[in-house]
């Protein structure tokens, strides 16, 4: 049987972006990712201060160890593979392509990655980790998606915590066919 998927959002649970600007949690590690040059609408050329991005390298053998085929879902899309995989000593993941959905506000309230995380997963168990879930998007799940999802929403002022880790690991494990006792 297929692991389950792990959908990974990175600002939030992996960049806890919303804590304290001036100080930055113990364990994580600083990554500047230079925005690409941007013109405006007189059309000079201009570059944005780098983004800041918090990392912690720990995180990256925590998900290594969890039962999961692990799978960004992050407007990062495939730059996750370049910027934040190897800080975390992640290998290179697939990624979910958002295409025209990319942070298109839906008049529903969905979630814009709630659907495409939907349609990737084609049935098989998932659990997503992100920031932004709410429950319009528990209930599209359950009303669109075959198998079992988790929605394991992150406090993106903290991030992934040890609590995370335990809740995704009991999730796989209530995937498992029961043993038969003899
Ligand atoms: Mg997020």
């Amino acid at each position: 049987m297929k692991r389950p998927l792990l959908f990974l959002d990175v600002d939030g649970p992996l960049n806890p972006y919303a804590a304290k600007p001036e100080r930055r949690p113990a364990g994580y590690t600083t990554l500047r990712v230079p925005h690409e040059i941007s013109k405006d609408y007189v059309g000079i050329s201009l570059r944005r201060r780098p983004l800041r991005v918090w990392l912690n390298p720990a995180h990256g053998r925590a998900l290594l160890q969890l039962d999961y085929e692990l799978c960004w879902a992050t407007t990062w899309m495939g730059d996750a593979n370049r910027w934040i995989a190897p800080v975390l000593g992640l290998p290179e993941l697939p990624f979910v392509d958002f295409g025209d959905a990319l942070l298109q506000e839906r008049p529903d309230g969905v979630h814009w990655k709630t659907g495409p995380l939907v349609d990737y997963a084609e049935g098989r168990p998932f659990a997503w980790v992100d920031d932004e879930q709410s429950t319009l998007d528990e209930a599209h799940v359950a009303a669109h998606h075959r198998g079992p999802g988790l929605l394991h929403h992150v406090n993106p002022r903290i991030g992934l915590g040890e609590d995370d880790f335990q809740r995704l690991a009991e999730f796989s494990r209530s995937l498992e066919p029961p043993r038969a006792s003899s």
